[in-house]
């Protein structure tokens, strides 16, 4: 997202076939543009605009669970984020140390264009003396026709939204 798209009102431009030509058009108010009207794609950063796209992804919190089992006390928290499921559990044991791990589950059955939503790992960081952090898993699909290329295109750039936003809430700000 850029600063126009960020600020801009797309409800309020359209395009429409006026009197024979095609002509943009600004509309008397804000968002008085029909859907069907209004730009796909922003301008000057290419944001896909489209609804699916542009309805806010956000980490949305599903169930906490607790159990204490062997001595040791269990938390796990659960949310959902685009097609991710996310766990968040914290091991707590008898002498209080916390062992934290984050589990990014991807949908169990991928088909069609859910099957190029890559894997996405958290990494705690400890072994390697550094800070948190998530990955994002590659892998080849070898050629790909250009439908099924924008598709796979797509799925990277939605997790790489998700690592975003997962590193924010629970890393940046725990
Ligand atoms: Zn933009």
């Amino acid at each position: 997202m850029c600063k126009f798209c960020e600020n801009f009102d797309f409800g309020s431009t359209g395009y429409a076939n006026i009197l024979g030509g095609y002509k943009v058009y600004f509309a008397s108010h804000a968002g008085g543009v029909p859907e069907e009207e209004r730009f796909k794609f922003c301008p000057v950063c290419g944001r896909d605009l489209s609804a699916a796209s542009a309805e806010e992804m956000k980490l949305s919190f599903v169930k906490h669970q607790e159990a204490d089992k062997d001595g040791r006390h269990y938390v796990r928290d659960t949310y959902t984020i685009d097609e991710y499921t996310i766990e968040v559990d914290d091991t707590i044991y008898e002498d209080g140390a916390t062992y934290h791990r984050i589990t990014v589950i991807r949908p169990y059955n991928r088909i069609g264009e859910e099957r190029y939503i890559p894997e996405i790992n958290y990494c705690d960081g400890y072994f390697e003396h550094r800070e948190p952090h998530f990955s994002i898993q590659t892998t080849s699909y070898g050629s790909l026709e250009s439908e099924d290329y924008k598709l796979f295109l797509k799925a990277q750039e939605k997790a790489m939204k998700v690592v975003e936003i997962l590193t924010k809430e629970l890393i940046a700000e725990q």
